[in-house]
């Protein structure tokens, strides 16, 4: 059985390795570090489950309901969550509400075995759990087993949030094939997934470069560079290295099934969806206008509003529904670049100073010299 005809048309989800009854499907990774279904012919007896089951296969089934949606703009009311939260900590928000009802929270953190070279989904049960999902990590997240652990847990009566990308939130809600009324679902407006190899190999880059181990990342790091700028703060041996360098070719890695996205634009596939609310300030003028972080808020559909109901008493906010929203990625998916065509190749087989020299125009001799005319800048 061929289960991917097209590289373009699979997110990578799991979802058929985890419902394939004879365990025939494995994930394996393609030069890029996206992962991809392999089928063992020998194990497989060709009852199209796994083609059942794929949100990519069935017509990419949404779940909006109101038109338009409900818009809020805002902010946490406590400065220290969102100054741990990639926008506005609206995600705190809404987590709380599912941890005090002794829910269980999904979402992206740094990996369990493979630490900060690697981003893959966990489940929380305790705040101090669900801070390490905070903060947008630009790179795909692998769902491993979350969605056969969730229908687990849903079936059990727990309360569920899961947060993701559309694409995840596509897959899991095709995966579980019925609606609970335990489960809650945010998808995040996405500009697509960068490689998970592209990440790996920019931190052992660092790694060589400063002789010693990353100790602490932070994506767009908004505390050093505030909120609207992209830059990447890398620790190596607890000393911080803050550059464009991966900013600067991320998100044209992204996976292929991305730059066709059926999950960006405004037919919305989780109960609510949560973005940088970019353009915050023609629709609610200089309010928090400090650069330290507005998330946008839509409401999707009635099960959305009783969350966001009892989550916006932890924030202050603004009704901005009707508001004509300004991200791209809720019109059409990111548009390709041309000379990113060889991209994957490259880093496969040419390395990762090639990458940072032919897309980012880094070298370790530009850092040194750059720091040398600063220092003699500063001292003139
Ligand atoms: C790959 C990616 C692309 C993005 N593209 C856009 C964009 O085009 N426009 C825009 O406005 N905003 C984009 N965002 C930012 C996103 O909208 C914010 O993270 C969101 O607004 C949440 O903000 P917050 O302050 O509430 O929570 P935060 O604490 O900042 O975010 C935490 C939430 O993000 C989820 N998350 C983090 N990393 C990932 C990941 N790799 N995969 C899946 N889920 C993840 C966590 O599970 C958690 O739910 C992107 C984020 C990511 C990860």
């Amino acid at each position: 059985m061929e289960l991917v005809k097209r590289r373009e048309d699979c997110c990578g989800c799991r979802t058929c390795e985890q419902v394939c009854p004879k365990g025939a499907i494995t994930m394996v990774p393609d030069q890029a570090g996206f992962l991809y279904p392999q089928i063992d012919d020998s194990k497989c007896i060709n009852c199209g489950l796994c083609l059942k089951k794929c949100a990519f296969q069935s017509g990419y089934p949404m779940r909006k309901e109101y038109e338009p949606f409900y818009g809020y703009g805002g902010r946490h009311k406590k400065e220290s969550v969102y100054s741990h939260s990639r926008s506005g900590g609206v995600f705190v928000a809404m987590s709380d509400v599912i941890l005090q009802k002794q829910g269980i929270v999904y979402g992206a953190d740094f990996d369990e075995t493979e630490g900060f070279y690697k981003v893959s989904h966990r489940m929380a049960q305790t705040s101090e759990e669900r801070d390490r999902l905070c903060k947008s990590k630009y790179v795909q997240s692998d769902l491993k087993d979350s969605f056969s652990k969730i229908k687990t847990q849903l079936e059990a009566g727990k309360v569920v949030l899961f947060t993701g990308t559309g694409c995840q939130v596509g897959a899991l809600h095709q995966f579980l094939g019925k609606e609970y009324e335990n489960l809650y679902t945010i998808d995040i407006v996405c500009h697509g997934t960068p490689s998970p190899k592209l990440w790996k190999e920019f931190l052992k880059m660092r790694e060589k470069e400063f002789h010693g181990k990353v100790t602490n990342v932070e994506f767009r790091d908004k505390k050093k560079k505030g909120w609207k700028k992209h830059f990447e703060t890398i620790w190596i041996n607890g000393k911080p290295y803050t550059s464009r360098i991966y900013a600067k070719i991320c998100f044209g890695s992204a996976r292929p099934s991305c730059y066709e996205c059926k999950y960006a634009n405004q037919n919305r596939v989780g109960d609510i969806t949560i973005a940088d609310f970019w353009g915050h300030e023609n629709a609610i003028g200089e309010k928090w206008d400090d650069d330290k972080g507005i998330s946008l808020v839509l409401v999707n559909n009635a099960h959305g509003m009783e969350l966001w109901n009892t989550a916006k008493e932890d924030m202050d906010y603004v009704d901005v529904t009707g508001y004509p929203f300004r991200h791209s990625n809720m019109k059409a998916p990111t548009k390709r670049k041309p000379d990113y065509v060889e991209f994957d190749n490259e880093l496969s087989n040419k390395g990762m100073k090639y990458i940072a020299k032919k897309y980012a125009e880094y070298t370790p001799q530009n850092y040194w010299i750059a720091k040398i005319k600063k220092k003699f800048a500063k001292k003139g």
